[in-house]
């Protein structure tokens, strides 16, 4: 069984699924129980997901709008 230091210690490898499987079982088993594990569980996982997001959208609106407005005008004096 893990504790919950143990868990602080591998919960970058968890989210970045970077774990054996044992202890990926024994990280989910000690979340099931561990309150104060599933909010830091939470909000490190919503802070990935938000880096994650914004690493993946690499056009900043001021540059994607006027592009995807002039792609809409080519469309729609097409039709
Ligand atoms: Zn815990």
């Amino acid at each position: 069984m893990i504790n919950c230091t143990d868990f602080m210690v591998e919960i970058g490898n968890y989210l970045d699924g970077d774990v054996a499987a044992e202890v990926r079982a024994q990280i989910e088993s000690h979340l099931a129980h561990c309150q104060t594990c599933q909010v830091v569980y939470d909000s490190a996982r919503k802070t990935v997901k938000v880096l994650t997001d914004c690493g993946s959208f690499d056009l900043p609106d001021a540059i994607a709008k006027p592009i995807a407005e002039k792609v809409m005008a080519k469309i729609r004096s097409a039709t």
